[in-house]
């Protein structure tokens, strides 16, 4: 065995590092057999990394507890790399401290400190396993090679060498590795950090970077639920969910797994469980589309987007003036759901007066068919405020095209660039729809070709794909998980002139002052002012950005010819998240329908392919959440 795996070293080195990790595998093998692990020869040894978070760390029992874990996974056969987080909640206790002494201490500083956190668990762990009579070895981030921007307190890894970790590996010990930290990449390679709760972006990395087999990330709670418990105590416990529907469940799935690390996850189609580190439970599987090959080089900076798609062959049919009382979205969607027409996107736009404008996308098939159902339905649809029926436009002739990608979460520019890039092909986007990995606009058939070949040039994409879903929505259910986000408002820009590229300045400015945006939507009806066609733009922004982004938007919607400014934030926003709601006509219906039976007013939907999102008052959301939980039997 041992002339083999040298052997095999020998050739790998010979053909460079890539393959050295697939040989790393072989060697470990050999020399677990060496060490003559008993009736484990048949099984598969695999190279399996660790994570275990601060509650998990938290007491000298509790590490105790832990190693006992580790030194147990060791005798099932496996090589083991174990990231840790900082005990309990020593982090937070050494920020306090600093700001004790500075209102605003250097970053450069606080990453020196903060590492040191880090740093006592993995020397504790280490202790506690040998005590074990396992061997182990301790290693910080600089000295295991995670090498990071030089951006302090929140860097992004760029590369990690895996050689010492090999090393220590092949030598049977237990490599304990201090999470959240880095060492820059340039000048003084000084200490970083990766932000906080970053040590779950370590720890997946790590598993990206060595090829391991799984990574295992242990926590206080039993993995990922349906919803957030403290609201819904009937949350369920998710056996699995896809790397997708967890970055778009973000309010709900941030509080358990770092972003970041889900991204890498995706992007490297690492294996990743989330799991209880007091119990044997299995946890939850996050899984990941086999993904595209990436170099390992520029780790966390990959590019933001990853692929552009487009659907062609679509029509818009788009509902003005409709009452602005609950019950009207699920009525029109629940009759296009019995008629069996699958809808597409969906928006509804902030209202004007008393009346909302609701559009949607239907395959152009259907375009006479939705057409009916809206027409049939308009009639109904007045009350002693609006006497009119709403009026109901039919678009036959659109296509959508979408830029797609995990990094784009947290980089409020991306969208813009978007906008801005069909701006400048002469463009125009006809409806936006944006969740936290996909950024949709609907335009003409005719500009499609155009379209696709700027994005492409822009996000460096060779080949845009057309989005015929993914495989695995097939068998996942419509609905995953329901999230609610209690800390968002609603900024609105009202009377948008209606020309390419206006879309691309208001959000243009938004992500110069590193302002994050979500749930865009655009009205439908235009408005003539002074001959020019005019539209309303509404989006969804943190609450804590609300009142700069007002301050700016106010600043250029002058310049730009744009009307006033509007923020809202006494609002909610729920979303239902699901791969297998693709295809699946009435999910978003049946979400309508449970909030209207709740007697709840929907103020703005937005959809995108996996996710669907309303805006209601904010003293309903709790309601709102728990009346969707159950209405898809999710408790
Ligand atoms: N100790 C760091 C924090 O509290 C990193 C982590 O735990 O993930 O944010
Ligand atoms: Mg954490």
């Amino acid at each position: 065995m041992r002339n083999i795996s040298s052997l095999i070293c020998r050739t790998a080195i010979a053909e460079g590092r890539a393959k050295l990790n697939e040989t790393i595998q072989a060697v470990i093998r050999s020399v677990k057999l060496d060490r003559g692990v008993n009736g484990e020869k048949n099984r598969a040894m695999a190279l399996i990394v660790q994570k275990y978070g601060g509650t998990s760390v938290g007491s000298a029992e509790r590490i105790q507890a832990v190693a006992q874990r580790i030194v147990e996974t060791v005798q099932a056969g496996n090589a083991l790399v174990v990231v840790v987080s900082a005990m309990g909640k020593t982090t937070d206790v050494l920020v306090k401290l600093a700001h004790e002494l500075s209102s605003q201490p250097s970053r450069r500083e606080m990453d020196m400190l903060l590492a040191t956190g880090e740093q006592v668990t993995i020397a504790l762990l280490s202790i506690a396993i040998q005590e074990l009579g396992q061997p182990a070895i301790s290693l910080t981030g600089a000295q295991v090679g995670i090498v990071t921007e030089a951006e302090h307190s929140r860097a992004r890894i760029l590369e990690i060498a895996p050689d010492r970790i090999e090393r220590h590996l092949k030598e049977g010990k237990v490599v304990v590795v201090a999470g959240f930290q880095g060492v820059s990449a340039t000048g003084d390679r000084d200490i970083t950090t990766l932000g906080r709760g970053g040590s779950d972006t370590s720890a997946v990395a790590l598993a990206a970077a060595l090829k391991a087999s799984a990574c295992e990330i242990y926590t206080d709670v039993p993995g990922i639920l349906t919803t957030d418990p403290r609201i819904v105590p009937a949350a369920q416990l998710l056996t699995e969910i896809t790397a997708d529907e967890m970055l778009e469940l973000a309010s709900l799935g941030a509080k358990v797994l770092h972003p970041r690390a889900v991204e890498i996850a995706r992007n490297y189609g690492v294996p990743l469980v989330v799991r209880s580190s007091w119990t044997q439970e299995a946890g939850t599987r996050v899984i990941s589309p086999v993904p595209q090959p990436r170099p390992l080089t520029g780790l966390e900076i990959a590019r933001p987007v990853d692929a552009v798609e487009f659907v062609l062959n679509q029509a818009k049919i788009a509902m003005l003036q409709v009452p602005d009382r609950a019950g009207i979205a699920g009525q029109l969607f629940g009759t296009l759901a019995t008629e069996n027409i699958d809808v597409d996107l969906i928006v509804q736009s902030i209202h004007e007066g008393n009346t909302n404008d609701i559009a949607f996308t239907v395959d152009r098939q259907a375009t006479d068919r939705a057409q009916a159902v809206a027409e049939a339905i308009s009639p109904v649809l007045h009350d002693n405020l609006n006497p009119n029926s709403p009026q109901v436009l039919v678009a036959g002739d659109i296509a959508k095209v979408s830029i797609v990608g995990a990094g784009m979460i947290g980089r409020p520019g991306v969208a813009a660039q978007m906008f801005k890039t069909l701006a400048d092909a002469g463009v125009n986007i006809q409806m936006i729809s944006t969740s936290e990995i996909k950024v949709s606009c609907v335009i003409a058939s005719a500009d499609c070709d155009r379209a696709i070949a700027a994005l492409c040039q822009k996000f460096e994409i060779d080949t845009a794909a057309k989005n015929e879903g993914d495989p695995q929505a097939v068998s996942a259910p419509a609905v995953r998980g329901v999230a609610l986000d209690l800390d968002r408002a609603r900024l609105a820009v009202l009377q948008v002139p209606d020309r390419p590229g206006m879309a691309a300045e208001l959000f243009g400015i938004l992500a110069v002052h590193n302002i994050n945006v979500d749930a865009i939507v655009q009205s439908q009806r235009t408005r003539i002012v002074s001959g020019v066609a005019m539209r309303d733009i509404a989006c969804t922004i943190d609450r804590s950005d609300a009142a700069a982004a007002k301050q700016v938007l106010e600043a250029a919607s002058v310049q730009l010819g744009c009307g006033a400014v509007v923020v809202d934030e006494s609002i909610a926003k729920v979303s239902i998240v699901g791969a297998g709601m693709i295809g699946k006509p009435g999910v978003a219906a049946q979400m309508f329908n449970s909030l209207a039976a709740a007697g709840i007013n929907i103020q703005m939907i937005s959809t995108s392919d996996i996710k669907t999102s309303c805006v209601v008052a904010e003293s309903q959301g709790i309601e709102a959440l728990k009346t969707i939980h159950q209405a898809f039997g999710l408790g």
